[in-house]
């Protein structure tokens, strides 16, 4: 039972990770990247968070969990950027957003994702 769930587990973040690098990496619709985002950064962090549940024995590392977890979405949800021109996707997980895109090196809009 242990060895099936973690084989379905390591399935399901496989495929996130997979989707989630094919549509962030190779789109290249800004718009359309802003406005998923979000919802794709909740579901993997409630996929991250429920597993480490499922993992977890004591209720201790659950209290640490769950809110480093929602930290880590939110920082990730603020500070990822697209570039308008290129469609480049940066993510970046500390307090100050990138300004300018490494790929193309245009100027970033402000625009959080979500927002549109
Ligand atoms: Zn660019």
């Amino acid at each position: 039972m242990e060895y099936l769930g973690l084989i379905i587990f390591f399935s399901v973040v496989a495929i996130i990770g997979a989707v989630g690098v094919w549509f962030f990496h190779f789109g290249r619709s800004a718009i359309r990247k802003r406005k998923i985002l979000p919802f794709y950064a909740i579901a993997a962090a409630v996929v991250f968070g429920t597993s480490a549940e499922y993992w977890t024995p004591t209720k201790m590392v659950l209290m640490i969990a769950w809110p480093v977890i929602s930290v880590i979405t939110l920082l990730y949800i603020r500070n990822s950027r697209f570039c308008d021109n290129c469609g480049r996707g940066m993510m970046s997980l500390s307090f100050t957003p990138p300004r300018y895109c490494p790929a193309c090196g245009s100027q970033l809009q402000h625009i959080r994702a979500g927002n549109h």
